[in-house]
């Protein structure tokens, strides 16, 4: 796995495919340690790295439905799974994400596990659409909040990063102050926002 792994870093710094840095990888596969997940939903899979390390480090039944809106970096991550042992736990939706959610079958048990990792202008949304697939006991992890130190930082973002950073911002509030679910922020990469469903509050 190790040699495949390497391979698709190559490639995704090849051909700019922005895959988890490698800071934000050693808090991934932490977290999906910790929790251990069985049904997993990723958001944003490009060449399916993350998904990959969703299945060496996640349950061993686990089930990793993701979604991508280029066909040809879906096609790359379907070639890359078929050399690993994890292609069959693998479920792909190609197209846009915020659609395919609005009518996603969860499993029975719902997802225990959530990556946003795809248009981070659209996290509110991802969020908002993710919330009736949850299983009672949930993690949703998003990448790059912090948005290369613009989200919380003091110096102004860019004219081009205004709007993604004001949208992080959004997200970072809303999952702070949605009733029924705490979040802690790690600064680890880009930065990871760890929301988990609070058991002691209900979710309205
Ligand atoms: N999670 C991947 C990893 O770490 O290996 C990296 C995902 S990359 C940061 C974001 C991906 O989201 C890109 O491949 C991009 O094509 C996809 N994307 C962007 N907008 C999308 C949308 N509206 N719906 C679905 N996927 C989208």
């Amino acid at each position: 796995m190790d040699e495949l792994l390497r391979e698709m870093e190559a490639y995704a710094q090849r051909e700019r495919v922005p895959i988890i840095n490698e800071k934000g990888r050693e808090a991934f596969i932490r977290l999906i340690e910790e929790n251990k997940p069985h049904r997993v939903l990723e958001i944003g899979t490009a060449i399916g790295y993350s998904a990959l390390l969703l299945a060496c480090h996640g349950a061993e039944d686990i089930r990793i439905t993701t979604l991508e809106l280029s066909e040809e970096r879906a096609e790359a991550a379907k070639s890359y799974w078929g050399k690993s042992p994890h292609r069959e736990r693998m479920e792909l939706h190609i197209g846009d994400a915020g659609e395919i959610l609005s009518c996603l079958v969860p499993p029975q048990q719902g997802f225990d596990f959530v990556f946003i990792d795809a248009a981070k202008g659209q996290y509110v949304d991802y969020f908002r659409k993710v919330q009736p697939l949850l299983a009672e006991k949930a993690v949703i992890v998003a990448d790059n909040v912090l948005f290369r130190g613009y989200v919380l930082g003091k110096e102004k973002p860019p004219r081009r990063y205004k709007t993604i950073v004001k949208r992080l911002r959004e997200y970072l509030d809303l999952v702070q102050h949605t009733p029924g679910f705490r979040t802690e922020i790690l600064e680890n990469g880009d930065g990871l926002a760890v929301t988990y469903i609070d058991t002691t509050e209900e979710r309205i």
